[in-house]
């Protein structure tokens, strides 16, 4: 007898549930009220580092000379800009909502929301956005993927037009002359660099005397530094507590007195769970103070068929995550967890920030081994002697890997410079697959390239 799966958003969480779910046999519905692929395709991990790639090539002509090239100052087309994000997004949606449909899954244009522990409301949109009739899902499990939207206090008096949230950045209606962001989390810190490399001169609140307050201190005091140098102003130890505009200006100010003027305000400072108007308490669910839907290992609420993933669990939001978590999700559905399964393991999970040079981490930071007090070996090569760097013209950041002196096991590792995103795979696979250094440095990496430094600091 097949099983009735029901899914409620279409992000990364929801989307691998329903391809992995359907592959292993369910009958699947994935109910989406906006575009499949989710916030994370229309608003943030795809538009940001879309805009962000525009931004990167910018910078690189601002380098050219150093590559030996004679350019002429280039800056962004803001149509242009705004269309390939627009296209991005789009054709990105629409690739996955046919490959889910090509494996069967039924994927409804739609809200939903839980009427009984067992039943799912489905309320269908029309392609021109009307409701139709809402029909109910009978399922034997439910998946409540419905992520989170951007935390907007108060007192920050956005207004869509010169202070603005995260999801109102792109399309930007026209590049911030001066732009004051407040919050300096990974999402902070990606549009300042982003703004930046635009041309818009920028300032960062820094609510403490670190940007990144969660990352290696090393790591963050070299994003800084290229931050300082190239023109970003960091005001530290400053709070927010009001956003202001008046006529064409925008004054941040803070608990201490003081009050930042700019052109436009960002605000970034986290997210809050869409767990509101779900219909939880009509199948039992439990939230937390916070609004996220609290999870075991296997991604089951206090509610056994009944999961939540993604940024509603309130673990890690990283979309990355929370498609690992979708596919555990349903691997248990089916059955599978009681064979061969691996439990996520959130401490392993990589992470980067898209900033220039890119930084991105994963497993065990030397701060935190510290921290615990915790024996580690720490090896640290710049690329600064690194043959590719030298080519690219861009020698920036490290390489640090973090090992288990008696045992040699790679227990993490942060890289800052080009390409740490994709670098930072290789230590991710060391570290989920407890391989040791010398595994690493007896690998034979191609020549020139980056991934060299990793062999050299597994030396
Ligand atoms: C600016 C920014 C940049 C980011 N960049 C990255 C990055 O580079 N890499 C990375 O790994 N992470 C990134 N993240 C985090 C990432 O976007 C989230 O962790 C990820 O989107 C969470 O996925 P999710 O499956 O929980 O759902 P989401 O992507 O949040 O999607 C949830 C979906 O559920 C739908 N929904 C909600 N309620 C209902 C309902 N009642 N009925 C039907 N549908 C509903 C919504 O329309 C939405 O489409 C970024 C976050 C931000 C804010």
């Amino acid at each position: 007898m097949s099983v009735h799966f029901v899914i409620v958003g279409g992000g990364p969480a929801g989307v691998e549930a329903a391809s992995t779910a359907s592959r292993l046999g369910a009958s699947v519905t994935l109910v989406e009220r906006d575009v499949v692929g989710g916030a994370a395709n229309l608003w943030d991990c795809i538009p940001s580092k879309a805009m962000i790639a525009t931004g990167g090539a910018i910078a690189l002509t601002r380098r050219s000379t150093s590559l030996g090239i004679s350019l002429a100052a280039a800056s962004p087309d803001l149509d242009a800009l705004c269309e390939r994000v627009r296209s991005i997004s789009e054709r990105l949606s629409s690739s996955t909502k046919r490959q889910l449909e090509s494996q069967g899954v039924r994927v409804v244009h739609g809200s939903a929301k839980l009427v009984g522990p067992h039943k799912v409301q489905v309320s269908p949109y029309q392609a021109d956005g009307h409701q139709v009739d809402p029909f109910v899902a009978e399922a034997d499990a439910i998946l409540l993927a419905t992520g989170s939207t951007p935390r907007v206090p108060e007192w920050a008096g956005v207004d869509g037009d010169r202070i603005l949230v995260t999801r109102q950045a792109y399309p930007p209606p026209t590049i911030p002359e001066h732009l004051v962001v407040v919050g300096s989390g990974v999402t902070g810190v990606e549009f300042v660099h982003m703004f930046r490399s635009l041309g818009s001169r920028v300032t960062l609140i820094v609510s403490r005397q670190q940007v990144l307050p969660m990352k290696d201190p090393e790591v963050a005091a070299a994003l800084e530094s290229d931050f300082l140098d190239s023109g970003v102003t960091l005001v530290k130890g400053a709070r927010a507590v009001a956003m202001k505009r008046s006529g064409d200006e925008v004054a941040v100010m803070c608990e201490d007195g003081r009050s930042i003027v700019g052109s436009h305000a960002l605000l970034a400072i986290g997210s809050i769970p869409s767990s509101a108007g779900l219909g939880l308490d009509l199948a039992g669910v439990e939230t937390n103070d916070g609004g996220y839907v609290p999870i075991n290992h296997h991604c089951q609420s206090n509610v056994p068929h009944v999961y939540a993933a993604g940024d509603l669990s309130g673990r890690l939001p990283l979309a990355s995550v929370a498609a690992m978590q979708g596919r555990k999700v349903a691997e248990h559905v089916m059955g599978l967890h009681t064979r061969d399964h691996r439990h996520l393991d959130y401490d392993k999970a990589a992470s980067a920030i898209f900033t220039e040079p890119e930084i991105a981490d994963v497993g065990l930071a030397e701060a935190e081994a510290f921290a615990l007090g915790r024996k580690i070996r720490v090896t640290k090569v710049p690329f600064a002697v690194n043959a590719k760097a030298m080519i690219d013209g861009d020698p920036r950041g490290f390489v640090k890997l973090v090992s288990d002196p008696s045992t040699g096991v790679v227990l993490g590792g942060s890289i800052v410079g080009a390409h740490a995103a994709e670098l930072i795979s290789v230590i991710a696979v060391a570290v989920t697959a407890h391989l040791r250094v010398d595994d690493l440095a007896e690998t034979v990496f191609v020549h020139p390239a980056l991934a060299e430094a990793l062999s050299a600091a597994a030396e």
